[in-house]
């Protein structure tokens, strides 16, 4: 009987639903699962959601006599995992190690020597302040209005006395405000299916780990009004009958106030009725209550577990997943959902790879004849060393021909090695590379989420009784090393 008609044999997801595994993690070692809630036990439609927030920012800015009425949202123009460099107003992409591999100013990408020029000396450091990581798909919209600004600003359309890193604390403020005023929320929960993309497989993912055992939280920054409204509509249609979202969770946590929630000692307050009225929590958590605020201490004094028997799964580099590890040594899942289209579009791209790989290939092999020759004809002409090949006159000749096959060969990848540049995002290209290495977002995806994936129904697949290793101790083993050689043809032609 052949796999596929084997009903003992579990069918599995394509590829892009796959789980990546930086840290070994048996997840049967996992005795509590805490899950963020926005972009990650709910995603919603980029386009839309973020459309909306730079839209409300926009109308504070006009309201203030900003001339952005002619601005519009383009949610290809940043990612998640870039960085904004508020001295002189453009986003990067960085490798690993800091160094700048892209960039844009305002809405123009910067040229090759311009980028040199400016960043050959530099690396960014994210502890300088300086610089800032787009943590989340909902830095999206703060990003793209920081470039349109810029240009306006050079434009000299608007003054900003404290230049762009004024105007990056700005689109800040606005933003903030804009998340926490209340007309965005509520209009994203009078229509929660235009905003929400639903994962129906989801709610079977957490049924399973809780009847296996696993205590599971809701731990997430938004108000409670919010969080019943989107928990409500994505979860409760996929649940069996009689089951509401709200009795999968031994804890719910609203307005969590991540990172400081893993850092501080904050007071934990019950939430009493349906308008979100509160009281001080005087017996701690408590299994059927909605808490508001608190810390991660309480959560693990209440669970009796700490560090290692907790998984916390959520989409922001930050506040989810580097400070939990960092102060709390719990096991770490990080949501990335522009994988799928990464890892779908490497996929697609793996014929041209090859051919690339080929020609690479015979390009390497080519230069190391040119070099030797190099050589040959330099030991001739100061006369030392073994006796040569040929005469000089050959070595010239030789040396010619080969460097027309190199040209030739240089022709044929340059197109190819732009393409393979452009894959997911045409300015930015896949997310977890930069140039020809990693990029500083699969650095810190290496170092502080154990896992990662597009999306929680991920975990539905692995089940949870899994032992998630390494592959070979390297995360981004969706990315083939064969990029790296491709970008490096990118980058030489
Ligand atoms: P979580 O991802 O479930 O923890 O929730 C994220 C919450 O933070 C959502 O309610 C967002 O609207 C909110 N949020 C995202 N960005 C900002 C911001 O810049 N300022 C204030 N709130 C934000
Ligand atoms: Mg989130």
């Amino acid at each position: 009987m052949d796999s596929n008609n084997n009903p003992f044999i579990q069918q599995l997801p394509s590829p892009i639903r796959e789980v990546f595994c930086s840290r070994t993690l048996n997840l049967r070692g996992i005795r509590a699962i805490g899950y963020d809630m926005d972009y990650t036990l709910v995603h919603y439609n980029v386009a839309e959601w973020e459309r909306r927030a730079y839209e409300h920012a926009k109308q504070h800015l006009l309201l203030g006599g900003w001339p952005v009425g002619e601005l519009q949202f383009d949610p290809q123009i940043v990612a998640r995992g870039l960085v904004v460099d508020t001295e002189l107003g453009n986003i990067v992409k960085a490798n690993r190690f800091g160094y700048v591999k892209r960039a844009m100013h305002g809405t123009q990408p910067l040229d090759f020597d311009r980028q040199r020029e400016v960043y050959s000396r530099v690396v960014v450091e994210l502890s300088d302040r300086r610089w800032v990581f787009l943590n989340t798909l909902f830095s999206l919209s703060e990003g793209c209005l920081f470039l349109q600004l810029v240009d306006l600003f050079d434009q000299g359309k608007i003054a900003s006395p404290l230049g762009y890193l004024g105007l990056f604390k700005l689109i800040r403020q606005v933003l903030d405000s804009t998340h926490m005023e209340g007309r965005l929320k509520a209009e994203i929960m009078a229509d929660p299916a235009r905003f929400v993309c639903p994962d129906p497989e989801m709610p079977l993912a957490l049924m399973d780990q809780k009847y296996a055992g696993k205590k599971l939280m809701l731990i997430t920054n938004s108000e409670w009004e919010y969080t019943r409204a989107m928990m409500c509509h994505a979860f409760d249609p996929y649940l069996p009958k009689g089951t509401r979202w709200l009795d999968l969770f031994d804890v719910i946590i609203v307005s969590a106030r991540k990172p400081d929630f893993f850092l501080s000692q904050a007071p934990l307050f019950e939430v009493v009725n349906e308008e979100g009225l509160l009281r001080p929590s005087i017996h701690g958590l408590a299994p059927g209550g909605i808490f508001w605020g608190g810390n991660a201490s309480l959560v693990e004094s209440h669970l009796k577990l700490s560090g290692e028997e907790i998984l916390f799964v959520g989409d922001h580099m930050w506040g989810d997943v580097k400070v939990t590890k960092n102060a709390m040594r719990w096991r770490t899942a990080l949501i990335l959902r522009e994988l799928e289209d990464d890892v779908a579009a490497l996929g697609k791209f793996s014929p041209i790879q090859s051919r690339l790989d080929a020609l690479m290939a015979e390009k390497t092999r080519l230069e190391g004849q040119l070099t030797w020759l190099r050589l040959c004809l330099q030991r001739l002409r100061h006369r030392y060393g073994p006796p040569c090949p040929g005469s000089r006159r050959e070595l010239e000749e030789v040396s010619e021909s080969l460097r027309g096959r190199l040209q030739s060969l240089d022709e044929q990848l340059a197109p190819l090695a732009q393409q393979a540049g452009e894959l997911s995002n045409p300015i930015w290209g896949p997310l977890l590379r930069a140039g020809n290495d990693k990029s500083l977002l699969a650095r810190q995806v290496e170092g502080y989420a154990d896992i990662y994936t597009s999306r929680v129904s991920n975990l539905l697949y692995c089940t949870p009784f899994a032992y998630l290793r390494s592959q070979h101790g390297s995360a981004l083993s969706y990315a083939k090393p064969e990029v790296t050689q491709i970008e490096q043809a990118q980058e030489e032609a």
